[in-house]
């Protein structure tokens, strides 16, 4: 990821965490690391994540070696990032577990090829820390199971997303999540964004190719 700066050109990397989960380890490593290079900035990003940034690009292949990467991970344009909240494990007004399903759709969802970055939000109870309204998936939990919201974006253009599923359980959500995205992925323009597809989309269109699949 380069910037461009008033004075020169550097690059960032974001090395995790995923979901936001640190241990001392992760940390003890991150700060060996930025120490050896002198990394000018340590940042957290609004997605949960550790950003190096201000590297050279040799540098930046030799941190991602050293954080025990052999390159920067490469994988095709889809879901950008998952944030979740502590859930009903860490969080006593939570009823659903948001890592353990951010961690499933992880497993089953995250090499998906799709026509945009793609974020994803899950909290653990409808007060939506997560802010999933405002997230391409938004997914937040109460009492008899997950719902799940498509095409929020909270940028300089906001969208808040429409509802398409609710009352499922972790593997229903999974397959509900995975029809919408293909649904997006066979209609979308090239690097649109849910929110703007959505925006020229009948919510009845997605709904019925959710519904008929
Ligand atoms: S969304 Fe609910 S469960 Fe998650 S951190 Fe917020 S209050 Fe807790």
């Amino acid at each position: 990821m380069p910037n461009n700066t008033s004075h020169n050109k550097t690059y960032s990397i974001v090395p995790g965490p995923k979901m936001g989960m640190v241990t001392p380890d992760f940390l003890e490593a991150i700060a060996r690391v930025a120490r050896r290079h002198n990394v000018p900035l340590l940042k957290f990003t609004e997605a949960q994540r550790l950003a190096f940034i201000g590297q050279t690009p040799e540098e930046t292949e030799l941190i991602w070696q050293e954080l025990g990467h052999s390159t920067g991970p490469k994988k095709p344009v889809g879901i950008h990032y998952i944030k979740a909240c502590p859930g009903k494990t860490w969080c006593k007004y939570g009823v659903q577990d948001s890592l353990s399903l951010g961690a499933k759709i992880e497993g089953a969802l995250l090499n998906l090829a799709l026509p945009a970055k793609t974020k994803v939000g899950i909290s653990g109870c409808s007060m939506n820390c997560c802010e999933g309204f405002i997230r391409d998936i938004g997914i937040f939990g109460r009492k008899n199971g997950w719902t799940l919201v498509f095409g929020g974006n909270g940028a300089g253009r906001p969208r808040f997303g429409d509802i398409i599923s609710e009352d499922l359980t972790d593997e229903q959500l999974l397959i509900v999540m995975e029809k919408a995205l293909k649904y997006y992925s066979a209609h979308a323009r090239k690097r649109e964004r849910t929110a703007r597809f959505m925006d020229r989309t009948p919510l009845s269109a997605l709904q019925n190719a959710l519904a008929a699949s």
